[in-house]
């Protein structure tokens, strides 16, 4: 199969585009497309003949569920089916973050074909804040599935580059938006009875989140107890006390998720900032070619042949939305091993953490 990149760069390529991938996704055709998250490759989500082009091009297994993107909010009523005691806190989820990096996983209705959520009675719904994606989505006018546009297993695609290398002769369609803006997949939060799960760490923190949950004790009135606002952050997986110190503040894993869903092909290993490694190739018994993934300033760690740094000025922000490509650029060096730095676990540092994580499990 041929397939097509489309730049977006000028208005009448925007337009042209945005034609193309509307009338392949009515065609049951899946497209690749920029968010502000990762690319992502979407297929019309109420098809299940369009949805498992998906899992065919990625090579996906069927029971890792997909994210529903939503055209517009009036379509959250038609594919979940909100319980009462949460529609307070999906109003004010969706008013602070919509369109945005959060995904809420809730209770689906049956026009969610099965294929979407692997069998699952919950459905992730997601509004993406992408321009381009935007575009795509409300010309087509129908939801869309759209899980990161990687064969299963890798690393997800920030740039039209890595998509390409992901996808080339398995999909028709790309849609070039240059390179996207978190550069890690969305927050994933489960809705159960009112309370908040999260699911995956991402762009939006339990910072953020708290943020909300105070709002709307405000707005009732209502001053929560320590004990409540500590419960409230220990569901989202982050300890309360910690927080207040201003240590490191993940207490749980997160759930839900392959250990190895984020990984280079090279081994790669945490350490901590300031440690001296030494590591030999064991067969020839010479110094390993490694590689560093730090932080702020080059790492002292060991003698390395090729080095990244995630952010100079030290901004998580910055530090995120380049990880993947620059874990991609140390993979594709012919290293045997890459040695990431752990970054400050507050914030955005969070999500990069867990990625990390996930990234050195792969190789255990
Ligand atoms: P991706 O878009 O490639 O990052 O993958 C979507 C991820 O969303 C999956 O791997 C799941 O972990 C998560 N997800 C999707 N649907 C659900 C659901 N109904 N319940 C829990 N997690 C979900
Ligand atoms: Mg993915």
């Amino acid at each position: 199969m041929e397939t097509q990149t489309l730049a977006t760069n000028t208005a009448r390529r925007l337009t042209a585009a945005v034609k193309a991938a509307a009338g392949a996704l009515a065609d049951g055709q899946p497209v690749a497309l920029p968010t502000e998250t990762v690319y992502g490759l979407a297929a019309d989500a109420l098809r299940p003949d369009a949805v498992v082009h998906i899992y065919e091009a990625k090579e996906r297994p069927l029971f890792d569920p997909l994210i529903v993107h939503l055209p517009s909010r009036d379509w959250l009523d038609r594919v979940a089916n909100i319980p009462d005691g949460s529609r307070a806190i999906v109003e004010a989820l969706m008013a602070r973050f919509w369109p945005g990096p959060l995904t809420l996983v809730l209770p689906r209705r049956s026009i969610v074909p099965d294929i979407v959520t692997s069998g699952l009675e919950t459905v992730a719904v997601r509004m993406s804040a992408h321009p381009v994606f935007r575009a795509v989505i409300e010309h087509f006018g129908l939801p869309l599935a759209a899980p990161s546009a990687n064969r299963f297993g890798r690393i997800s695609p920030t740039t039209v580059e890595h998509v390409q290398s992901e996808l080339e002769g398995r999909i028709p369609l790309i849609v070039d938006g240059g390179p996207t803006e978190h550069g890690v997949e969305s927050t994933i939060l489960k809705i159960e009875g009112g309370e908040l799960q999260m699911l995956r760490a991402g762009p939006v923190t339990p910072e953020d989140l708290g943020g909300v949950f105070h709002a709307l004790c405000e707005a009732r009135n209502y001053r929560p107890t320590e004990t409540e606002v500590a419960y409230f952050f220990e569901r989202l997986g982050v300890s309360f006390s910690a927080m207040l110190r201003g240590e490191s503040s993940v207490s749980v894993e997160a759930p839900g998720q392959l250990a190895s869903h984020y990984a280079p092909q090279t081994p790669l290993r945490l350490i901590a900032p300031g440690v001296s490694v030494l590591i030999y190739d064991q067969e020839n018994e010479v110094p390993a070619r490694l590689g560093s993934l730090a932080f702020q300033e080059p790492s002292t760690a060991a003698e390395f042949v090729c080095e990244e740094i995630l952010s100079p000025a030290g901004d998580l922000r910055e530090a995120a939305a380049t990880l993947f490509a620059k874990m991609r650029r140390l993979d594709e060096a012919g290293l045997d091993m890459i040695l990431a730095e752990q970054v400050p676990e507050r914030g955005l540092g969070i999500a990069i953490m867990d990625r990390l994580r996930k990234a050195a499990a792969q190789h255990v």
